[in-house]
């Protein structure tokens, strides 16, 4: 029903409101960048990145998204996630090495676009959301956009893949309104590991999420993965808190 009510009325952006689609080329235009997100969570784990602050636009997208189930954005964040790679491999020297693919990309944004042939699937996990937002919303929002991502990157010529193997255990509270002690004890105490939704043994990967806050969601789930086995190259964010 709520499909058909989207194809029926007409779309606004969520970022601007402006009419015409979800998602105006402004506010894409907001979305395309990445930058290194420093956080003591996160520290000696893994780099963090994001697309951008968390404010504007892109906090209206991911709200609207999220809690009042505008599907189609995961296109846009999808895209935006995908588009920003091959920059995050210039600035993460280990994601260059593990996905050559990746800085074939680079070049070809100024050169040629000639597809890369990576050595090694770039495995996307994206980060849990709890039982009780899955029902609410759904379905894994960041599921959603990864599955975007990686499609957008086979396009390009770059092996990809979704391994949704993170999941928060049952009584997991949602992380909204939890103060910043609780929020990390909520993570740390909850995140399991679904095995059979792990990427090969040994594969690295990328973690995706949605919003950077304190950083402890992303460290926790770059612990889970390692304890598995999986080095964890970078966690990439639509957005970081300031
Ligand atoms: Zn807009």
């Amino acid at each position: 029903m709520r499909k058909i009510l989207d194809l029926l009325l007409p779309q606004t952006c969520a970022g601007c409101g402006a009419p015409g689609g979800v998602w105006c080329p402004g506010c894409a235009a907001t979305l395309d960048d990445v930058r290194v997100v420093e956080r003591s969570a996160t520290r000696g784990l893994a780099p963090v990145l994001a697309l951008t602050a968390y404010g504007g636009a892109v906090r209206r997208a991911v709200i609207a998204y999220k809690e009042r189930n505008r599907w189609p954005l995961a296109r846009p964040l999808g895209l935006a996630l995908a588009a920003a790679l091959p920059r995050l491999a210039a600035l993460v020297p280990a994601a260059a090495a593990a996905w050559p693919a990746l800085v074939t990309l680079l070049g070809a944004e100024v050169g040629d676009a000639e597809p890369g042939h990576g050595r090694g699937v770039l495995w996307l996990v994206p980060a849990p959301s709890t039982a009780a937002s899955i029902r609410r919303r759904g379905g894994n929002h960041m599921a959603r956009v990864a599955g975007i991502a990686a499609a957008a990157l086979g396009a390009r010529g770059v092996r990809a893949g979704v391994a949704p193997a993170l999941a928060y255990g049952r009584g997991t509270r949602d992380s909204v309104g939890l103060d910043r002690e609780l929020r990390a004890a909520n993570a740390r105490r909850h995140l399991a590991v679904d095995r059979a939704a792990l990427p090969p043994s040994g594969s690295p990967v990328l973690v995706t999420d949605d919003v950077i806050t304190t950083g402890s969601t992303a460290a926790a789930c770059v612990r889970a993965l390692r304890a598995e086995g999986h080095p964890v190259l970078a966690v990439l964010a639509c957005a970081a808190t300031d």
